[in-house]
């Protein structure tokens, strides 16, 4: 009860990417490389560990940015063809590869991964994978002519990436869909289909992130726009209690959204974020225990697992660390009082 797990993301050494940066450039080349992202995933897992984290990911540490490593090794993106769009609304500018064709798998994209990881720890293992919306929104479309196309081709794909990290024994595959807080009638439309068909047939639990974005600038100004309750989840999360996910993932620490809204998910499970990435001080376990304790007012506790608000990858290395064990700590705090 109460098992704790982060959203994904941890920052990488400074040997492997410039710290404190999204996106940021590879610091080794070749074997190197695929050397040092393996001994960055071990640290991560081992700082997962030490904090008492329950379900560990490897801190998505062998990916540039969480939706490249997905659509680098999918056939039909033209990395000789980037362009700088606005993405999330315009919220911010990016750049990104373009659509030239049909969208296939070049073969398993993170089938080693996930070997890797679960050969690394013997808790349980949760892998993310960008959400459909959410990769639709980070690409440049010069073949499909239709968002939604675009992401429906794309839970193809993912669905046919989440059958194969399961038969590996992934415990929890988690598809990360920030977009869901910014395209609500997108959501309606398409969205929750596209989800759906990601996670269909899926042998392992499922859970979807729905976020307020990383702790950077663009998003906490844009934060100050949402007025002094955040309501997005209000219109999705019925929409999601009656989908296939199994569970969501969503803000909780230091945000306007009213807690009670976790009651229109149903039964699902709700992994509840309880340590904020925008601040620059890690949280007491005492906080994150407050956190967990006001969700434990609207779901039941074998509902809930104490989470991250969003990826910790843009923040300083020592500080993530502190957060991780604040969090470890808080959700035994809770469990004990449970007896
Ligand atoms: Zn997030």
């Amino acid at each position: 009860m109460l098992d704790s797990t982060i959203a994904g993301s941890l920052p990488k050494p400074a040997w492997l990417a410039a710290p404190r940066t999204l996106w940021a450039p590879w610091r080794l080349e070749g074997d190197a490389l695929e050397e040092g992202k393996r001994d960055a995933v071990r640290l991560a897992v081992r700082d997962q560990e030490e904090a008492g984290i329950d379900i560990v990911t490897d801190g998505e540490q062998t990916r540039r940015h969480f939706v490249w490593g997905f659509v680098e090794r999918l056939d039909g993106v033209d990395f000789s063809k980037m362009v700088t769009i606005g993405i999330r609304a315009d919220r911010y500018k990016a750049d990104v590869p373009t659509v030239t064709g049909p969208l296939r798998r070049r073969g398993s994209i993170h089938g080693d991964d996930v070997r890797f990881l679960r050969g690394a720890t013997r808790r349980r293992i949760k892998f993310t994978i960008p959400g459909p919306m959410t990769i639709a929104d980070t690409i440049k479309d010069a073949y499909y002519g239709s968002r939604a196309k675009l992401g429906l081709a794309l839970a193809g794909l993912i669905n046919e990436e989440g059958r194969e990290l399961a038969a590996l024994g992934v415990d929890v595959i988690q598809l990360d869909e920030p977009a869901f807080n910014v395209y609500m009638d997108e959501v309606r439309d398409w969205g929750i289909e596209a989800l759906d068909q990601a996670v269909q047939g899926l042998t392992c639990r499922t859970a979807v992130h729905i976020c307020y974005g990383y702790g950077i600038k663009a998003n906490t100004d844009w934060k100050k726009t949402l007025g002094g309750e955040w309501r997005q989840y209000e219109r999705t999360f019925p929409l999601l209690a009656r989908s296939r996910i199994g569970g969501v993932s969503l803000e909780c620490a230091n945000s306007r959204v009213p807690i009670a809204l976790i009651r229109l998910l149903g039964d699902k499970d709700v992994l509840v974020g309880a340590i904020d990435v925008a601040s620059d001080r890690a949280e007491t376990p005492q906080e994150v225990a407050a956190v967990i304790r006001e969700a434990m007012k609207h779901v039941k506790p074998s509902q809930i697992f104490p989470c991250t608000n969003c990826g910790m990858v843009p923040l300083d290395r020592e500080l993530a660390r502190a957060k991780l064990h604040a969090l470890g700590a808080g959700a035994a705090l809770v469990r004990r009082e449970l007896g």
